[in-house]
């Protein structure tokens, strides 16, 4: 069983927030750092915020990440960005395989699978999403879907590295809806996926690993999530753009822990 771990919440703030709406967040988040105690803060702009959250967070423990990136290095590739660039900024994580990138633009457990080593190599940690769809999840399908998706995106990949990966259970019918996983279906999924971290890499990995929950996470149901033993923390995507949702978030889930410790 998995040792219950202070809480790692990531805020994907997508494609929101300019310059200087990224100051004024950022201050916000770091003003309430004392009452935040040891959880472990992800924020993750969009690639035009990423210089100026780096200066801001330069003397925090917030880590800064990227939503994306691309697999080769360096060359010409328009519009894209690399791992090297990513990590020359400041970035310490990167979101690979949300399901907007599956879904608007055709990302493949394949595609997944290059960024992922791509991040690796750049000494990215690599935030992997997976989930089901609602006709999935209907037609009993979420269990094979999310083992499908996480074989995928760690093919080929070590022990050693496998330490280095988060990965973020996100049912699709639950992002940007409204509609959260109950704390028992989440818990079944990441059980699950604890489960197979164990089979393909020991059980060592899989206690150590970070399992995050995503999907209309709130303050509302922070708490109640946190408390079930295989949910790690979250990666937040609304609630994640106003401070007067993402700080209760994390002071919910760090109750929780107090509780559970
Ligand atoms: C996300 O985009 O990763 C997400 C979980 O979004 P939301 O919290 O808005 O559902």
């Amino acid at each position: 069983m998995p040792e219950k771990r202070p809480p790692f919440i990531a805020g994907n703030w997508k494609m929101h927030m300019t310059v200087p709406e990224t100051r004024m967040l950022l201050e916000k988040i770091l003003e309430a750092g004392p009452e935040l105690g040891s959880a472990e803060i992800v924020v993750i702009p969009p690639f035009t915020s990423l210089g100026e959250a780096a200066r801001i967070l330069a003397a925090s423990s917030i880590a800064l990440g990227a939503q994306n990136l691309f697999w080769e290095d360096k060359g010409a590739f328009t519009g894209e960005i690399s791992g090297p660039l990513l990590r020359d900024i400041g970035c310490r994580y990167v979101v690979v395989g949300h399901s907007e990138r599956r879904q608007i633009f055709g990302e493949t457990d394949g595609t997944v699978n290059r960024r992922v080593r791509a991040a690796l190599r750049s000494d990215l940690k690599p935030i992997v999403c997976v989930g089901e769809t609602f006709e999935e999840r209907d037609g009993g399908q979420t269990l094979p879907r999310v083992r499908t998706q996480f074989e995928g995106a760690l093919e080929g990949i070590s022990h050693e590295d496998v330490r280095k990966i988060v990965l973020a259970y996100e049912p699709v019918w639950a992002i940007g809806t409204g509609r959260t996983a109950t704390p028992g279906q989440a818990e079944d999924v990441h059980a699950e996926l604890r489960q197979k971290f164990e089979e393909m890499y020991g059980k060592e990995a899989a206690a150590c690993a970070i399992i995050l929950y995503g999907g209309s996470v709130k303050p509302a149901n922070s708490f109640s999530l946190f408390r079930e033993k295989n949910i790690d923390g979250f990666l937040v995507g609304g609630a994640s753009l106003e401070a007067e949702t993402f700080i209760p978030i994390v002071k919910e889930a760090m109750k929780a822990y107090k509780e559970v410790e």
